[in-house]
Protein backbone atom coordinates (compact mmCIF):
# COMPACT_ATOMS: atom_id res chain seq x y z
CA UNK A 1 0.00 0.00 0.00
CA UNK A 2 1.31 3.42 -0.83
CA UNK A 3 -1.20 5.77 -1.83
CA UNK A 4 -4.12 6.66 0.49
CA UNK A 5 -7.31 8.98 -0.07
CA UNK A 6 -8.81 11.42 3.17
CA UNK A 7 -12.17 12.03 1.73
CA UNK A 8 -12.89 15.55 3.98
CA UNK A 9 -10.42 17.79 4.73
CA UNK A 10 -11.72 19.43 8.22
CA UNK A 11 -10.19 19.10 11.47
CA UNK A 12 -9.96 15.36 11.00
CA UNK A 13 -9.26 14.97 7.70
CA UNK A 14 -6.01 17.19 8.05
CA UNK A 15 -4.95 15.57 10.76
CA UNK A 16 -4.79 11.71 9.47
CA UNK A 17 -3.52 13.11 6.42
CA UNK A 18 -0.79 14.52 8.01
CA UNK A 19 -0.17 11.31 10.13
CA UNK A 20 -0.33 9.32 7.08
CA UNK A 21 1.94 11.84 4.89
CA UNK A 22 4.54 11.63 7.85
CA UNK A 23 5.30 8.11 7.83
CA UNK A 24 5.80 8.11 3.71
CA UNK A 25 2.65 7.49 2.02
CA UNK A 26 1.42 9.35 -0.75
CA UNK A 27 -1.88 11.08 0.47
CA UNK A 28 -4.79 13.08 -1.61
CA UNK A 29 -7.38 14.95 0.40
CA UNK A 30 -10.77 15.22 -1.28
CA UNK A 31 -12.40 18.75 -0.47
CA UNK A 32 -15.12 20.17 -2.63
CA UNK A 33 -15.22 23.43 -0.44
CA UNK A 34 -12.72 25.51 -2.14
CA UNK A 35 -12.56 27.74 1.26
CA UNK A 36 -12.07 24.51 3.33
CA UNK A 37 -9.35 23.47 0.78
CA UNK A 38 -7.51 26.93 1.24
CA UNK A 39 -7.88 25.96 4.81
CA UNK A 40 -6.55 22.51 4.99
CA UNK A 41 -3.31 23.05 2.73
CA UNK A 42 -2.61 26.13 5.31
CA UNK A 43 -3.58 24.24 8.45
CA UNK A 44 -1.37 21.02 7.33
CA UNK A 45 1.55 23.12 6.64
CA UNK A 46 1.55 24.80 9.89
CA UNK A 47 1.18 21.25 11.60
CA UNK A 48 3.41 19.70 9.68
CA UNK A 49 6.14 22.31 11.26
CA UNK A 50 5.26 21.49 14.60
CA UNK A 51 5.57 17.96 14.22
CA UNK A 52 9.19 17.85 12.86
CA UNK A 53 7.71 17.10 9.22
CA UNK A 54 8.45 19.67 6.77
CA UNK A 55 8.21 17.37 4.25
CA UNK A 56 5.37 15.91 4.86
CA UNK A 57 3.00 18.55 3.07
CA UNK A 58 4.47 18.00 -0.33
CA UNK A 59 3.32 14.16 -0.46
CA UNK A 60 -0.42 15.54 0.17
CA UNK A 61 -2.52 16.85 -2.64
CA UNK A 62 -6.10 18.03 -2.99
CA UNK A 63 -8.62 17.13 -4.88
CA UNK A 64 -12.15 18.31 -5.74
CA UNK A 65 -14.19 15.07 -6.01
CA UNK A 66 -13.92 11.39 -5.26
CA UNK A 67 -14.20 10.85 -9.27
CA UNK A 68 -10.27 12.15 -9.66
CA UNK A 69 -9.42 9.19 -7.37
CA UNK A 70 -7.48 6.42 -9.02
CA UNK A 71 -5.35 3.78 -7.89
CA UNK A 72 -5.53 4.13 -4.20
CA UNK A 73 -5.46 1.22 -2.02
CA UNK A 74 -6.85 2.42 0.98
CA UNK A 75 -9.38 5.25 1.52
CA UNK A 76 -10.30 6.87 4.69
CA UNK A 77 -13.65 9.44 4.79
CA UNK A 78 -13.95 12.25 7.55
CA UNK A 79 -17.22 13.91 6.40
CA UNK A 80 -19.18 15.38 8.81
CA UNK A 81 -21.50 12.56 11.15
CA UNK A 82 -24.05 11.99 8.80
CA UNK A 83 -25.41 8.94 7.73
CA UNK A 84 -26.38 9.48 4.92
CA UNK A 85 -23.41 11.68 3.15
CA UNK A 86 -21.00 8.77 4.81
CA UNK A 87 -23.77 6.43 2.21
CA UNK A 88 -23.11 8.81 -0.53
CA UNK A 89 -19.27 8.71 -0.35
CA UNK A 90 -18.92 4.75 0.01
CA UNK A 91 -21.20 4.45 -3.05
CA UNK A 92 -19.13 7.04 -4.42
CA UNK A 93 -15.53 5.13 -3.33
CA UNK A 94 -16.74 1.99 -4.79
CA UNK A 95 -17.78 3.13 -8.00
CA UNK A 96 -14.16 4.58 -7.88
CA UNK A 97 -12.10 2.92 -6.49
CA UNK A 98 -10.54 -0.93 -7.34
CA UNK A 99 -12.20 -3.97 -5.83
CA UNK A 100 -8.99 -4.17 -3.83
CA UNK A 101 -9.03 -1.16 -2.04
CA UNK A 102 -10.11 -0.74 1.64
CA UNK A 103 -12.56 1.47 2.84
CA UNK A 104 -12.54 3.24 5.96
CA UNK A 105 -14.68 5.67 8.18
CA UNK A 106 -13.50 7.72 10.98
CA UNK A 107 -17.12 7.98 12.33
CA UNK A 108 -17.66 8.77 16.15
CA UNK A 109 -20.91 7.48 16.80
CA UNK A 110 -22.29 5.75 13.70
CA UNK A 111 -22.32 2.49 13.46
CA UNK A 112 -20.08 0.85 10.72
CA UNK A 113 -22.46 -1.61 9.64
CA UNK A 114 -25.27 0.68 9.42
CA UNK A 115 -22.94 2.73 6.82
CA UNK A 116 -21.98 -0.64 4.79
CA UNK A 117 -25.49 -1.58 4.49
CA UNK A 118 -26.02 0.79 1.57
CA UNK A 119 -22.63 -0.11 -0.27
CA UNK A 120 -22.66 -3.25 -2.95
CA UNK A 121 -19.46 -4.81 -1.02
CA UNK A 122 -19.96 -4.04 2.74
CA UNK A 123 -16.97 -6.52 3.06
CA UNK A 124 -14.61 -3.80 2.46
CA UNK A 125 -15.64 -1.17 4.93
CA UNK A 126 -13.74 -0.96 8.39
CA UNK A 127 -13.75 1.86 11.21
CA UNK A 128 -10.53 3.55 11.47
CA UNK A 129 -11.46 5.84 14.48
CA UNK A 130 -8.53 8.62 14.75
CA UNK A 131 -8.48 10.35 18.00
CA UNK A 132 -7.99 14.65 17.40
CA UNK A 133 -5.36 16.10 16.73
CA UNK A 134 -4.65 12.61 14.85
CA UNK A 135 -1.39 13.96 13.92
CA UNK A 136 -0.41 13.56 17.62
CA UNK A 137 -2.58 11.29 19.12
CA UNK A 138 -1.42 7.48 18.79
CA UNK A 139 -4.43 5.93 19.59
CA UNK A 140 -6.40 4.40 16.41
CA UNK A 141 -9.57 1.84 16.92
CA UNK A 142 -9.80 -0.02 14.42
CA UNK A 143 -13.64 -1.01 13.83
CA UNK A 144 -14.71 -4.90 12.59
CA UNK A 145 -18.27 -3.96 11.37
CA UNK A 146 -21.00 -6.48 11.30
CA UNK A 147 -19.60 -7.95 7.62
CA UNK A 148 -16.35 -6.71 8.10
CA UNK A 149 -13.99 -8.69 5.99
CA UNK A 150 -10.93 -10.32 8.26
CA UNK A 151 -8.11 -9.02 5.72
CA UNK A 152 -9.78 -5.68 5.73
CA UNK A 153 -9.31 -5.36 9.57
CA UNK A 154 -6.10 -6.92 9.79
CA UNK A 155 -5.00 -4.79 6.53
CA UNK A 156 -6.42 -1.38 8.63
CA UNK A 157 -4.60 -2.71 11.42
CA UNK A 158 -1.13 -3.00 9.93
CA UNK A 159 -1.76 -0.22 8.27
CA UNK A 160 -2.36 1.68 11.71
CA UNK A 161 0.78 0.09 12.94
CA UNK A 162 3.05 1.42 9.68
CA UNK A 163 2.09 4.93 11.08
CA UNK A 164 3.88 3.96 14.30
CA UNK A 165 0.32 4.45 16.20
CA UNK A 166 -1.29 1.45 18.43
CA UNK A 167 -4.27 0.34 17.24
CA UNK A 168 -7.06 -1.91 19.09
CA UNK A 169 -9.36 -3.73 17.29
CA UNK A 170 -13.36 -2.97 18.67
CA UNK A 171 -16.19 -3.72 17.79
CA UNK A 172 -18.90 -2.12 16.14
CA UNK A 173 -20.99 -1.22 19.29
CA UNK A 174 -22.08 2.60 20.39
CA UNK A 175 -18.61 4.51 21.46
CA UNK A 176 -16.42 2.04 20.35
CA UNK A 177 -13.93 1.35 23.15
CA UNK A 178 -12.94 4.94 24.57
CA UNK A 179 -16.18 6.84 24.14
CA UNK A 180 -18.20 4.41 25.95
CA UNK A 181 -15.64 3.46 28.88
CA UNK A 182 -14.77 7.17 29.27
CA UNK A 183 -18.89 8.08 29.91
CA UNK A 184 -18.74 7.19 33.48
CA UNK A 185 -15.80 9.57 34.21
CA UNK A 186 -17.77 12.39 33.07
CA UNK A 187 -21.83 10.77 34.04
CA UNK A 188 -20.34 9.86 38.08
CA UNK A 189 -18.63 13.49 38.44
CA UNK A 190 -21.84 14.99 37.30
CA UNK A 191 -23.68 13.54 39.51
CA UNK A 192 -21.11 13.72 42.39
CA UNK A 193 -21.24 17.66 41.66
CA UNK A 194 -25.13 17.85 41.76
CA UNK A 195 -25.08 15.83 45.15
CA UNK A 196 -22.70 18.92 46.05
CA UNK A 197 -19.62 16.26 46.86
CA UNK A 198 -17.81 18.92 46.05
CA UNK A 199 -16.63 21.64 43.40
CA UNK A 200 -15.77 21.78 40.16
CA UNK A 201 -11.96 22.57 41.33
CA UNK A 202 -12.02 20.01 44.14
CA UNK A 203 -12.91 17.11 42.13
CA UNK A 204 -11.02 18.40 39.37
CA UNK A 205 -8.10 18.47 41.74
CA UNK A 206 -9.09 14.88 43.27
CA UNK A 207 -8.53 13.42 39.59
CA UNK A 208 -5.72 15.23 39.06
CA UNK A 209 -3.93 13.73 41.95
CA UNK A 210 -5.32 10.04 41.26
CA UNK A 211 -2.94 10.58 37.73
CA UNK A 212 -5.60 11.58 35.00
CA UNK A 213 -4.39 14.24 32.31
CA UNK A 214 -7.11 16.88 33.30
CA UNK A 215 -10.08 16.44 35.93
CA UNK A 216 -13.31 15.73 34.32
CA UNK A 217 -14.91 19.43 34.39
CA UNK A 218 -12.42 20.91 32.88
CA UNK A 219 -12.12 18.18 30.34
CA UNK A 220 -15.66 18.81 29.53
CA UNK A 221 -14.80 22.76 29.27
CA UNK A 222 -12.71 21.95 26.71
CA UNK A 223 -14.32 19.71 24.80
CA UNK A 224 -17.33 21.82 24.87
CA UNK A 225 -20.05 20.46 27.13
CA UNK A 226 -22.89 20.42 23.23
CA UNK A 227 -20.27 17.78 22.33
CA UNK A 228 -19.58 15.79 25.27
CA UNK A 229 -23.40 15.82 26.28
CA UNK A 230 -24.34 14.54 22.82
CA UNK A 231 -21.85 12.07 22.85
CA UNK A 232 -23.20 10.54 25.57
CA UNK A 233 -26.81 11.05 24.13
CA UNK A 234 -25.51 8.88 21.09
CA UNK A 235 -24.03 6.12 23.05
CA UNK A 236 -27.24 6.37 25.46
CA UNK A 237 -29.78 6.03 22.51
CA UNK A 238 -27.73 3.38 21.14
CA UNK A 239 -27.22 1.07 24.54
CA UNK A 240 -30.45 1.94 26.78
CA UNK A 241 -28.09 1.64 29.65
CA UNK A 242 -29.35 3.89 33.08
CA UNK A 243 -26.28 3.51 33.98
CA UNK A 244 -25.12 5.82 30.77
CA UNK A 245 -27.62 8.07 30.38
CA UNK A 246 -27.60 11.94 30.33
CA UNK A 247 -27.24 13.85 33.36
CA UNK A 248 -29.89 16.43 33.72
CA UNK A 249 -27.28 19.03 35.00
CA UNK A 250 -25.09 18.83 31.76
CA UNK A 251 -28.19 19.50 29.80
CA UNK A 252 -29.14 22.32 31.52
CA UNK A 253 -25.80 23.91 30.72
CA UNK A 254 -26.37 23.14 27.26
CA UNK A 255 -29.61 24.62 27.09
CA UNK A 256 -28.28 28.18 29.12
CA UNK A 257 -25.11 28.27 26.36
CA UNK A 258 -22.57 27.12 28.83
CA UNK A 259 -20.48 25.37 26.65
CA UNK A 260 -17.32 25.48 28.13
CA UNK A 261 -14.08 27.14 27.49
CA UNK A 262 -15.78 27.99 23.47
CA UNK A 263 -18.45 30.08 25.31
CA UNK A 264 -16.59 31.63 27.88
CA UNK A 265 -18.58 29.83 30.48
CA UNK A 266 -18.64 25.93 31.50
CA UNK A 267 -17.50 24.77 34.95
CA UNK A 268 -15.16 27.86 34.85
CA UNK A 269 -14.51 31.12 33.65
CA UNK A 270 -12.72 32.53 30.76
CA UNK A 271 -11.58 35.08 29.32
CA UNK A 272 -12.21 36.18 25.09
CA UNK A 273 -8.25 34.48 24.64
CA UNK A 274 -9.54 30.88 26.45
CA UNK A 275 -7.83 31.69 29.38
CA UNK A 276 -9.29 30.51 32.59
CA UNK A 277 -10.29 33.53 34.68
CA UNK A 278 -11.17 31.47 37.88
CA UNK A 279 -7.59 29.97 38.43
CA UNK A 280 -7.59 27.84 41.58
CA UNK A 281 -5.28 28.28 43.89
CA UNK A 282 -3.37 25.22 43.65
CA UNK A 283 -3.77 22.68 46.85
CA UNK A 284 -1.21 23.17 49.77
CA UNK A 285 1.72 21.43 50.05
CA UNK A 286 1.27 18.46 52.00
CA UNK A 287 2.50 19.11 55.64
CA UNK A 288 5.88 17.95 57.15
CA UNK A 289 6.19 15.49 59.74
CA UNK A 290 3.76 15.37 62.85
CA UNK A 291 3.97 18.12 65.06
CA UNK A 292 3.45 15.60 68.42
CA UNK A 293 5.00 12.19 67.90
CA UNK A 294 1.14 10.20 68.06
CA UNK A 295 0.93 6.28 68.80
CA UNK A 296 -1.06 4.67 65.71
CA UNK A 297 -2.82 1.55 65.57
CA UNK A 298 -3.27 0.03 62.56
CA UNK A 299 -6.72 -2.36 62.27
CA UNK A 300 -7.08 -4.44 59.48
CA UNK A 301 -5.11 -6.67 56.41
CA UNK A 302 -5.17 -6.20 52.69
CA UNK A 303 -3.53 -4.38 50.07
CA UNK A 304 -4.93 -0.85 51.68
CA UNK A 305 -3.01 -1.49 54.89
CA UNK A 306 0.03 -3.12 53.89
CA UNK A 307 0.71 -0.36 51.57
CA UNK A 308 -0.27 1.90 54.72
CA UNK A 309 1.99 -0.23 57.25
CA UNK A 310 4.94 0.23 54.61
CA UNK A 311 4.41 4.13 54.96
CA UNK A 312 4.12 4.65 58.35
CA UNK A 313 7.20 2.65 58.83
CA UNK A 314 9.35 4.99 56.22
CA UNK A 315 7.86 7.81 58.32
CA UNK A 316 9.23 6.36 61.38
CA UNK A 317 5.70 6.21 63.05
CA UNK A 318 5.04 4.76 66.32
CA UNK A 319 2.52 2.26 65.60
CA UNK A 320 1.64 -1.11 65.57
CA UNK A 321 -0.52 -3.45 63.17
CA UNK A 322 -3.46 -5.37 64.60
CA UNK A 323 -5.07 -8.24 62.50
CA UNK A 324 -8.68 -8.56 61.35
CA UNK A 325 -10.09 -10.46 63.51
CA UNK A 326 -8.54 -10.17 67.59
CA UNK A 327 -11.27 -9.45 69.38
CA UNK A 328 -12.00 -6.11 70.49
CA UNK A 329 -12.12 -7.24 74.21
CA UNK A 330 -8.17 -8.37 73.68
CA UNK A 331 -6.60 -4.95 72.19
CA UNK A 332 -5.06 -3.06 74.44
CA UNK A 333 -5.36 0.81 72.86
CA UNK A 334 -5.03 2.77 76.16
CA UNK A 335 -1.47 4.40 74.92
CA UNK A 336 -2.88 4.75 71.79
CA UNK A 337 -3.56 8.47 70.16
CA UNK A 338 -4.88 7.23 66.94
CA UNK A 339 -6.75 4.30 65.53
CA UNK A 340 -6.20 3.47 61.41
CA UNK A 341 -8.93 0.71 60.61
CA UNK A 342 -8.48 -0.27 56.56
CA UNK A 343 -10.23 -3.30 57.20
CA UNK A 344 -9.97 -5.55 54.50
CA UNK A 345 -10.62 -3.29 51.81
CA UNK A 346 -14.17 -4.34 51.08
CA UNK A 347 -15.92 -5.45 54.31
CA UNK A 348 -18.69 -2.85 55.76
CA UNK A 349 -16.91 -1.97 59.09
CA UNK A 350 -20.02 -0.44 60.50
CA UNK A 351 -20.95 -2.81 63.20
CA UNK A 352 -16.90 -3.44 64.17
CA UNK A 353 -16.57 0.02 64.26
CA UNK A 354 -19.59 1.10 66.69
CA UNK A 355 -18.50 -1.29 69.28
CA UNK A 356 -14.92 -0.33 69.07
CA UNK A 357 -15.41 3.09 69.23
CA UNK A 358 -17.39 2.44 73.11
CA UNK A 359 -14.15 1.23 74.41
CA UNK A 360 -11.45 4.14 73.19
CA UNK A 361 -10.52 6.51 75.32
CA UNK A 362 -12.30 9.99 74.53
CA UNK A 363 -9.30 11.81 72.97
CA UNK A 364 -8.46 9.02 70.52
CA UNK A 365 -9.15 9.90 66.92
CA UNK A 366 -10.69 7.03 64.48
CA UNK A 367 -9.58 7.14 60.90
CA UNK A 368 -11.73 5.01 58.99
CA UNK A 369 -11.65 4.00 55.50
CA UNK A 370 -14.43 5.30 53.90
CA UNK A 371 -14.69 3.52 50.79
CA UNK A 372 -15.87 0.46 52.92
CA UNK A 373 -17.87 2.16 55.26
CA UNK A 374 -20.61 4.95 54.79
CA UNK A 375 -19.34 7.44 57.37
CA UNK A 376 -22.70 9.31 58.21
CA UNK A 377 -24.27 6.07 59.04
CA UNK A 378 -21.64 5.05 61.10
CA UNK A 379 -21.24 8.35 63.02
CA UNK A 380 -24.96 8.29 64.28
CA UNK A 381 -24.34 4.91 66.41
CA UNK A 382 -20.73 6.72 67.74
CA UNK A 383 -20.37 7.57 71.53
CA UNK A 384 -18.22 10.47 70.21
CA UNK A 385 -18.97 11.17 66.19
CA UNK A 386 -16.47 14.25 66.52
CA UNK A 387 -13.61 12.50 66.48
CA UNK A 388 -14.73 9.91 63.42
CA UNK A 389 -12.80 10.99 60.06
CA UNK A 390 -13.65 8.93 57.12
CA UNK A 391 -10.58 8.60 54.56
CA UNK A 392 -10.81 7.60 50.67
CA UNK A 393 -7.41 6.04 49.24
CA UNK A 394 -8.39 4.09 46.42
CA UNK A 395 -5.24 1.63 45.62
CA UNK A 396 -1.56 1.90 45.72
CA UNK A 397 -0.91 5.34 47.75
CA UNK A 398 1.44 5.46 45.04
CA UNK A 399 -1.05 6.64 42.54
CA UNK A 400 -2.96 9.10 44.47
CA UNK A 401 -1.59 12.37 45.54
CA UNK A 402 -4.38 14.04 47.61
CA UNK A 403 -6.33 11.77 49.73
CA UNK A 404 -9.71 12.43 50.50
CA UNK A 405 -11.25 13.43 53.60
CA UNK A 406 -15.04 13.62 54.30
CA UNK A 407 -16.57 16.60 55.86
CA UNK A 408 -18.96 16.16 58.11
CA UNK A 409 -20.98 18.34 60.33
CA UNK A 410 -20.47 16.48 63.24
CA UNK A 411 -16.77 16.17 62.78
CA UNK A 412 -14.33 18.73 65.26
CA UNK A 413 -11.94 20.82 63.65
CA UNK A 414 -9.12 19.07 65.77
CA UNK A 415 -10.06 15.61 64.21
CA UNK A 416 -9.94 16.96 60.69
CA UNK A 417 -6.37 18.80 61.49
CA UNK A 418 -4.81 15.37 63.02
CA UNK A 419 -6.04 13.30 59.78
CA UNK A 420 -4.11 16.14 57.86
CA UNK A 421 -1.25 15.52 59.99
CA UNK A 422 -1.11 12.09 59.31
CA UNK A 423 -1.67 12.27 55.84
CA UNK A 424 0.79 14.70 55.45
CA UNK A 425 3.68 12.86 57.17
CA UNK A 426 2.71 10.01 54.03
CA UNK A 427 3.49 12.60 52.00
CA UNK A 428 -0.21 13.40 50.93
CA UNK A 429 -2.46 16.38 50.89
CA UNK A 430 -5.71 16.05 51.92
CA UNK A 431 -8.91 17.86 50.78
CA UNK A 432 -12.35 17.68 52.04
CA UNK A 433 -15.22 16.00 50.50
CA UNK A 434 -18.71 15.35 51.04
CA UNK A 435 -19.79 11.73 52.26
CA UNK A 436 -21.27 9.41 50.04
CA UNK A 437 -20.36 6.00 48.60
CA UNK A 438 -16.98 5.91 47.33
CA UNK A 439 -16.69 9.66 47.86
CA UNK A 440 -15.27 11.17 44.46
CA UNK A 441 -12.89 8.89 42.93
CA UNK A 442 -13.81 5.57 44.36
CA UNK A 443 -16.84 6.25 42.82
CA UNK A 444 -16.07 7.97 38.97
CA UNK A 445 -12.71 5.08 38.86
CA UNK A 446 -15.17 1.92 39.87
CA UNK A 447 -17.36 2.74 37.76
CA UNK A 448 -14.99 3.47 34.92
CA UNK A 449 -13.49 -0.24 36.05
CA UNK A 450 -17.29 -1.42 35.78
CA UNK A 451 -18.15 -0.10 32.37
CA UNK A 452 -14.84 -1.14 31.19
CA UNK A 453 -15.32 -5.34 32.66
CA UNK A 454 -18.57 -4.55 30.85
CA UNK A 455 -17.29 -3.78 27.50
CA UNK A 456 -14.92 -6.51 27.54
CA UNK A 457 -17.67 -9.15 28.66
CA UNK A 458 -19.90 -7.88 25.91
CA UNK A 459 -16.69 -8.59 23.52
CA UNK A 460 -16.38 -4.81 22.63
CA UNK A 461 -12.42 -5.55 22.87
CA UNK A 462 -9.79 -7.49 25.08
CA UNK A 463 -8.69 -6.34 28.19
CA UNK A 464 -5.33 -5.38 27.20
CA UNK A 465 -6.67 -3.33 24.24
CA UNK A 466 -9.31 -1.93 26.40
CA UNK A 467 -6.93 -1.15 29.14
CA UNK A 468 -4.23 0.30 25.81
CA UNK A 469 -7.23 2.52 24.20
CA UNK A 470 -7.78 4.21 27.67
CA UNK A 471 -4.26 4.81 28.36
CA UNK A 472 -3.59 6.13 24.80
CA UNK A 473 -6.81 7.70 23.98
CA UNK A 474 -7.82 9.47 27.46
CA UNK A 475 -4.19 9.70 28.56
CA UNK A 476 -5.46 7.82 31.88
CA UNK A 477 -3.02 7.10 34.03
CA UNK A 478 -3.92 2.96 34.18
CA UNK A 479 -5.78 0.82 32.24
CA UNK A 480 -8.87 0.74 33.46
CA UNK A 481 -8.88 -3.51 34.00
CA UNK A 482 -4.78 -3.02 35.57
CA UNK A 483 -6.43 -0.36 37.85
CA UNK A 484 -9.49 -2.89 39.10
CA UNK A 485 -6.66 -5.33 39.84
CA UNK A 486 -4.56 -3.06 41.81
CA UNK A 487 -7.97 -2.39 43.73
CA UNK A 488 -8.70 -5.49 44.38
CA UNK A 489 -12.11 -6.77 42.50
CA UNK A 490 -13.85 -6.86 46.24
CA UNK A 491 -13.41 -3.27 47.06
CA UNK A 492 -14.50 -1.87 43.72
CA UNK A 493 -17.40 -4.22 44.30
CA UNK A 494 -18.06 -2.53 47.75
CA UNK A 495 -18.26 1.00 46.33
CA UNK A 496 -20.32 -0.38 43.41
CA UNK A 497 -22.54 -2.37 45.58
CA UNK A 498 -22.83 1.10 47.91
CA UNK A 499 -23.75 3.30 44.93
CA UNK A 500 -26.28 0.60 44.01
CA UNK A 501 -28.13 1.05 47.01
CA UNK A 502 -28.29 4.92 46.47
CA UNK A 503 -28.56 5.40 42.75
CA UNK A 504 -30.20 2.28 41.69
CA UNK A 505 -29.07 -1.49 40.70
CA UNK A 506 -28.23 -0.30 37.04
CA UNK A 507 -25.08 1.65 38.81
CA UNK A 508 -23.76 -1.92 40.48
CA UNK A 509 -21.14 -3.99 39.98
CA UNK A 510 -20.75 -5.85 36.73
CA UNK A 511 -20.97 -10.06 37.46
CA UNK A 512 -17.60 -10.24 35.90
CA UNK A 513 -16.24 -7.73 37.76
CA UNK A 514 -14.77 -11.15 39.70
CA UNK A 515 -12.62 -12.03 36.72
CA UNK A 516 -10.62 -9.43 38.20
CA UNK A 517 -10.04 -11.15 41.40
CA UNK A 518 -8.40 -14.34 40.10
CA UNK A 519 -4.98 -12.86 41.10
CA UNK A 520 -6.12 -11.63 44.09
CA UNK A 521 -5.47 -12.20 47.71
CA UNK A 522 -8.20 -11.13 49.40
CA UNK A 523 -9.71 -13.72 51.80
CA UNK A 524 -12.25 -15.95 50.63
CA UNK A 525 -15.07 -15.03 52.68
CA UNK A 526 -15.55 -11.53 51.28
CA UNK A 527 -15.57 -13.06 47.91
CA UNK A 528 -18.37 -15.00 49.10
CA UNK A 529 -20.05 -12.32 50.74
CA UNK A 530 -20.33 -10.34 47.66
CA UNK A 531 -21.85 -13.15 45.59
CA UNK A 532 -20.52 -15.81 42.74
CA UNK A 533 -18.27 -16.09 40.54
CA UNK A 534 -18.25 -14.61 37.27
CA UNK A 535 -19.09 -17.49 34.22
CA UNK A 536 -15.66 -15.72 33.21
CA UNK A 537 -13.65 -17.29 36.04
CA UNK A 538 -13.06 -21.24 35.09
CA UNK A 539 -14.97 -22.95 37.70
CA UNK A 540 -11.88 -24.32 39.42
CA UNK A 541 -10.78 -20.09 40.13
CA UNK A 542 -14.41 -20.12 40.94
CA UNK A 543 -13.48 -22.59 43.76
CA UNK A 544 -10.66 -21.40 44.80
CA UNK A 545 -11.94 -18.16 45.44
CA UNK A 546 -14.64 -19.41 47.50
P1 LIG B 1 -15.19 18.88 10.13
O1 LIG B 1 -16.51 19.54 10.01
O2 LIG B 1 -14.07 19.61 10.76
O3 LIG B 1 -14.71 18.41 8.68
C1 LIG B 1 -15.53 17.79 7.73
C2 LIG B 1 -15.04 18.19 6.34
O4 LIG B 1 -15.72 17.40 5.39
C3 LIG B 1 -15.33 19.64 6.01
O5 LIG B 1 -14.13 20.27 5.59
C4 LIG B 1 -16.34 19.56 4.87
O6 LIG B 1 -16.22 20.61 3.93
C5 LIG B 1 -15.98 18.21 4.28
N1 LIG B 1 -17.04 17.65 3.45
C6 LIG B 1 -18.38 17.84 3.54
N2 LIG B 1 -19.02 17.14 2.57
C7 LIG B 1 -18.06 16.49 1.86
C8 LIG B 1 -18.09 15.62 0.73
N3 LIG B 1 -19.22 15.28 0.16
N4 LIG B 1 -16.92 15.15 0.26
C9 LIG B 1 -15.75 15.48 0.85
N5 LIG B 1 -15.67 16.32 1.92
C10 LIG B 1 -16.81 16.81 2.41
O7 LIG B 1 -15.46 17.50 10.90
P2 LIG B 1 -14.41 16.63 11.73
O8 LIG B 1 -14.39 17.11 13.13
O9 LIG B 1 -13.14 16.54 10.97
O10 LIG B 1 -15.15 15.22 11.76
C11 LIG B 1 -15.15 14.35 10.65
C12 LIG B 1 -15.51 12.95 11.10
O11 LIG B 1 -14.59 12.51 12.09
C13 LIG B 1 -16.89 12.81 11.73
O12 LIG B 1 -17.43 11.58 11.37
C14 LIG B 1 -16.57 12.84 13.22
O13 LIG B 1 -17.55 12.16 13.97
C15 LIG B 1 -15.27 12.09 13.26
N6 LIG B 1 -14.41 12.39 14.42
C16 LIG B 1 -14.24 13.65 14.87
C17 LIG B 1 -13.39 13.88 15.95
C18 LIG B 1 -13.17 15.26 16.47
O14 LIG B 1 -12.67 15.41 17.61
N7 LIG B 1 -13.48 16.31 15.71
C19 LIG B 1 -12.71 12.81 16.54
C20 LIG B 1 -12.86 11.53 16.02
C21 LIG B 1 -13.71 11.33 14.96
Amino acid sequence: MNRVAVVGGGTMGCGIALAVAAAGFEVTVVEPDGAAAARASERIAKDALRMNAAAAPERISVARTISELSGFDLAIEAVPEDLQLKEQIFLALEKTLGAQAVLATNTSSLSVSAIADAMEHPRRLIGLHFFNPANVMRLVEVVRGERSDDAAVAIGKAFVESLGKTAVVAADTPGFIVNRVARPYYLQSLYALEEEVGEPADLDAFARGAGFRMGPFELMDLIGLDVNYAVSQSVFSQMEEVRLAPVALQAEMVERGELGRKSGHGFYQYDPSGKRIDDATPPAAPLGPMAAPETIALLGYGPLAGDLAIRLENASAKFQQIALDDQIADLDLQATTIVLDAGDGASDRTEFLIALERTLPQDVILLVDAYATLISRLIEKCKHPERVVGFGILGSLDHQDVVEIVDLDATSDEALELAEEFFGALGKRVQLVGDGPGLFLGRVIGSVINEAIYAVQEHVASADDVDAAMRLGMNYPLGPIEWGREIGAPRVARILTQLAHERGMEFGPARALWVLNVDNSQPPDIVAQMGEASPLVTSSEGEKQR
